[in-house]
This record gives structure tokens, sequence and C-alpha cells, in this order.
């Protein structure tokens, strides 16, 4: 073959690699590695904690992957020798490469909140990876008694998704409020100000009155530990003890970039945003929530537009032709309560070591119709569908 390509993480960013790569050169060896053998979408998953959808629509496999001719390893990786070149799967097996993607997502970051290890997310599920996690958080909501108070606590940016708690606490109002409306959503926020704030606190005042409360980093919102046991959350302000505790912590890079060596103190993957090369280790290119992007928010349309601008470099780097410069571009939708929708769309490109925001970008006017919010709340929707035939389909 002309070339083996290792991608490690059949999410948005790694799927969409693997699938461009092999698109734009069939003779290339394109292996995707991936231990879950059905991804669970995270974009929508807010609808799924609210009741409004089955978790089996965010579902997919990679058969047609598969069937495009990449090969796809149903394992984790363990172990990276970039020396080597070559990584290493849970069951021994290593594979060499001669450039490597990796796409891992996000793991938690453990020492930024005490009180929160491993077995936390049983009690106060994070629902920030998709899938059991998910179901969990829907499950406490449903035996919550009517009267009660669900607390979402959000780290700082960096994140994965920044207005994505945001849709949460709307979703989640929209469920409480149809099925038990004397309850309440506390958020406690690690930050001031964030997304697309003014949409989302015009649509609370108007759809949802002041069932949700929010307590911002200047009144004491950051949470500083927790402690499952008692279900509590201590703030700078205070604690509290919430009926459900959906605590969403600190984030960095994948765990296997760290393995990698891609990874640096803030935890998260400096690059090249031209070839998105990691700065730290040679012949590794890094996409996705993982990479240290700048101003390009972490979302699956960034990560697949990452995906699909490295595979156009890897292709280009091994014929021995200059990389083009990327310009990517990415829209976030949030859905507020069915039929009542809102965007951000952004265009990005590379400046200095991160990407930066150009202009083109667009973002829903504050005082649309409703006919406008029903409209983008449609296109929400279409989106979701494009993006994962895209990238599975
Ligand atoms: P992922 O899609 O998480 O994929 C990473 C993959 O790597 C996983 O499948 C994992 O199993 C695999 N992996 C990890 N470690 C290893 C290993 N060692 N070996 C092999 N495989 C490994 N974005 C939007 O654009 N629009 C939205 O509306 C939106 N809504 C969101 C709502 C919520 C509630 C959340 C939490 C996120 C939302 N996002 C949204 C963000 C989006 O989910 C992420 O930005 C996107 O998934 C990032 O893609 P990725 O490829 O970096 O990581």
């Amino acid at each position: 073959s002309a070339g083996r390509i290792v991608v490690v993480g059949g999410g948005f960013g790694g799927a969409a690699c693997a699938r461009a790569l092999k698109r734009a050169q069939a003779n290339l060896q394109v292996i995707l590695i991936e231990p879950n053998a059905v991804f669970t979408s995270c974009p929508f998953s807010n609808e799924v904690v609210a009741g409004l959808r089955d978790i089996h629509a965010q579902q997919f496999d990679y058969d047609r992957l598969a069937a495009e001719g990449i090969i796809v390893i149903g394992e984790a990786v363990t172990t990276i020798e970039p020396q080597q070149r070559s990584v290493m799967t849970a069951d021994g097996v290593a594979l060499p490469y001669d450039r490597l993607v990796l796409s891992p997502g996000i793991d938690f970051n453990f020492e930024a909140l005490p009180g929160y290890d491993g077995t936390t997310s049983e009690k106060m599920p994070h629902g920030w990876k998709a899938g059991p996690q998910t179901l969990l958080l829907r499950r406490q909501l449903e035996a919550m008694d009517d009267g009660g108070t669900v607390a979402i606590a959000i780290p700082a940016n960096p994140s994965r998704c920044p207005p994505a708690p945001y849709e949460r606490a709307s979703l989640i109002a929209h469920y409480l409020k149809t099925k038990k409306p004397r309850s309440k959503v506390l958020i406690l926020d690690a930050k001031d100000n964030f997304s697309q704030q003014r949409l989302f606190e015009q649509a609370w005042k108007e759809l949802y009155g002041d069932m949700i409360e929010r307590v911002g980093l200047s009144q004491g919102g950051r949470v500083t530990s927790v402690d499952p046991s008692t279900r509590t959350i201590v703030t700078e302000f205070g604690n509290y003890t919430p009926d459900v505790a959906n605590v969403i912590p600190p984030q960095r890079a994948g765990h296997i970039a760290e393995v990698a060596g891609a990874a640096d103190a803030t935890g998260w993957c400096p690059i090249d945003p031209v070839t998105f090369e990691s700065k730290l280790v040679p012949n590794i290119h890094v996409i996705g929530d993982a990479c240290l992007g700048g101003g390009i928010p972490k979302s699956a349309s960034a990560a697949s537009a990452q995906g699909k601008a490295c595979a156009a470099t890897i292709v280009n780097l091994l014929a021995g032709r200059a990389p083009e410069t990327p310009r990517l571009n990415g829209v976030c939708y949030n859905t507020v309560a069915p039929g009542y929708g809102f965007s951000l769309a952004g265009n990005y490109q590379p400046k200095g070591d991160i990407f930066a925001e150009v202009e083109g970008g667009a973002t829903s006017p504050v005082d649309a119709p409703r006919e406008t919010r029903a409209r983008e709340a449609t296109e929400a929707e279409r989106w979701f569908r494009t993006i994962t035939a895209d990238t599975f389909g």
C-alpha cells in the first residue's frame, strides 16, 4: 500500500478522518481502532435525558466504514511507541503506522475536583460521554418526586461543547414543567459568561419563568468538591444536596493522548493547526476535542471538519506536497424546548498555534420571532441526520 495510517477513536473526528483518508486515496491502508462496536452520539443526547428521544436514535455502528475498505479493530489502544511508530491494543497486538491520528475525545480531570473519582458518576452522573450515563441521568429524573431540585454543575472552559450544559438545563426544565412542575433546576457554574447566554436567558424567561436558577462564578457557583456518599456539592458559596446531581467534571484530552506524550500540562494536546501534527511527538496528529484548538469550540462539527482537513493534509504529506491551510466551519445548534432552537455558526483558520475565528460567522438574533426558533429546531434535526450520515452512514 501507499502508506499505513492508524486512527485511534471512532467518534466524530476519527471516523470522519478515516473515511476521508480512504476516499481520498484508495491504496492507503486505513486502520480505525475503537473499543465500542456501537458509537453513542452526545449531540442530541440532552433530548434523551429529557425523555424526548430514544437512545437508539443516537447509536451508529461501523459496518459502512468497514464496507468502504477501512480496517476496523474493536479494541482500545493501551500503549503508543512513537519511536517505533507502533500502537498496541488491549489484546496485546502491535500495529505499526506511518502516521497516527488521535481522536480520543475527553477524559475527566479527577484531580481538579476533590471527592470525585471513578465511581462518583454512578451516584452523580455526568452524562458527558453518551451511553449508560445518559440513561442513568434520565432514570434519576424519572425517579425524582415533584418539588425536587436538579443541580447541574458546569466546569470552566476549555470543555466539551460549551453551550450543551445550558441546553441540558433547558430540556430538563421542559421535562419538569410538563411532568413535575413544582421542581427546580439549579445551575452551579464555574463561569460568569457563557456561549449564547442572551439567547438562553431570554428563552428561559419566556418558557420556564423562574424554574431555572443560575449561580455564576462571581456568586460562588464554582464547585470545589463533591461527596457522592451524601450527594453533596460543595461550592465557594455553600453546600447543596440536590435530589439529582448532574456533576460535569473538568476535562482533559482522552487518556491515550497523555500515554502518547501528546498532552501538555494543560491536559490538552498542542498542535500545529495547519497540519494537526502534535507539537510534542512526531508523526502523530491530534484532532477533535483532544487538541488545543483555541477559538474553535470543542464540538462534533469541529471534530468532523478537523478530521477531513487532517486527512487532506496527510495525503499531501505522504505525496511530498505542501499542506494547504485549512479553513474550518462549525455550527452549533441548541434546542431549548421542542420546536424552539437557535444556532451559532463560525469559521476558523490557523493563527499561530491555535485556530482563530475569522469573518463569516453568524448567530441567531435575540429578538427573532417564534417561527425562526421553530425553523432552527427543525434545522438542528437536519444537521444531526446529515453529520451522522456523513460520519457513519
Ligand atoms: P468522540 O466523538 O468522543 O470520540 C472519541 C472516541 O475515541 C470514542 O468513541 C472513544 O471510545 C474512543 N477512544 C477513546 N480512547 C480510546 C483508546 N484508547 N483506544 C481506542 N479508542 C478510544 N457537538 C456538536 O457539534 N453539536 C451538538 O449539538 C453537540 N451536542 C452535545 C451535547 C452534549 C450533552 C455533549 C456532552 C456534547 C455535545 N457535542 C455537540 C460535542 C461533541 O459530542 C464532541 O465535541 C465530539 O464528540 C468530539 O469528537 P471527538 O472525535 O473528539 O470525540
